[in-house]
């Protein structure tokens, strides 16, 4: 009897005190929330979070393999329904599977912003629709296809990529020339011709190039499968490849692509999703602050 009770007061022992939190269970779409576990003692195995039949992987910040979290899109067209979340993780060599319950929300974005451009930038030419496809399969296979598995901010929060007025705002939904109905894929800021642009966090250049609608555009990957861009550049200082730090000059605004005035169209892919740039951020380093 007594090894028995003694037996079992030290497999209790062996097994992890784990606390799962969320940084939002209401969830707009277009927008990230983040998944957060504590244990009390060290994990063997990175645990895992199942969400729409997609696996994301969870990583620990600054090295402590009792801390992990991961940041899950919710794509802009995601029906607004209740959606199951997964977390599976090990625990004392058991496979644990725990459900948590969320919602995905309406995110409530301006309806009807009207931009009037030119007539080609609208209905494409098949010339055009060609080079458009062809230079997302590019972006997707140089940037948003590879995933550097590590933070690259170096547990640095976000900042604005320029001090500026926001002239219009992530999701809003836009009508050009009174037709082509999308929604605005970032947040633009004010910004005349040749004003200094600065990297959001630390990260890597992922490329540099010449979009149809985006122009000029520059992606930083900032680790993790999250990618900041920055677009209708008029010039770069920084080339595919190049480290750069937080606040560094990555180039100047112009009005390259499809637009209406000078302005810069800064951007957010998480896990090949766009998201809320500006929400990202904060999400972000909620989370970090979390760690300090
Ligand atoms: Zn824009």
């Amino acid at each position: 009897m007594k090894l028995v009770i003694l037996l079992l007061i030290l497999s209790n022992t062996l097994f992890s005190k784990i606390n799962i939190t969320l940084s939002h269970t209401n969830i707009k779409h277009g927008t990230t929330f983040a998944v957060i576990l504590q244990s009390d003692t060290k994990l063997s195995h990175a645990p895992n979070v199942i969400f729409k039949n997609k696996t994301y992987q969870m990583f620990t910040i600054q090295g402590n393999t009792k801390k992990y979290t991961v940041f899950i899109p919710i794509d802009y067209h995601a029906k607004l329904q209740k959606e199951n979340l997964q977390v599976k993780y090990k625990n004392n060599f058991k496979t644990i599977k725990k459900n948590i319950a969320i919602e995905i929300i309406d995110g409530k974005y301006k309806q009807n912003e009207i931009i009037k451009v030119f007539k080609g930038q609208v209905t494409l030419s098949n010339k055009n629709k060609i080079r458009s496809q062809k230079e997302y399969n590019s972006v997707y296979k140089n940037v948003y296809s590879k995933i550097t598995p590590y933070d690259l901010t170096k547990n640095s929060s976000f900042k604005y990529p320029i001090k500026s007025q926001i002239t219009s705002n992530y999701g809003n939904a836009r009508i050009y020339n009174g037709k082509t109905k999308s929604y605005h894929s970032g947040t633009d800021f004010r910004a005349k011709i040749g004003t200094n642009i600065y990297a959001s966090n630390n990260g890597v250049v992922a490329l540099t190039m010449n979009r149809f609608y985006l122009g000029n555009v520059v992606y930083i990957d900032h680790g993790r499968g999250a990618f900041s861009y920055y677009a209708h550049l008029n010039t770069f200082s920084v080339n595919k490849g190049k480290k750069v730090k937080k606040g560094q000059i990555i180039g100047t605004s112009g009005k390259t692509g499809r637009i209406t005035g000078p302005h810069l169209h800064y951007a957010f892919r998480l896990h090949n999703t766009t998201v809320d740039p500006l929400q990202y951020g904060e999400v972000y380093n909620k989370v970090l602050k979390l760690y300090q």
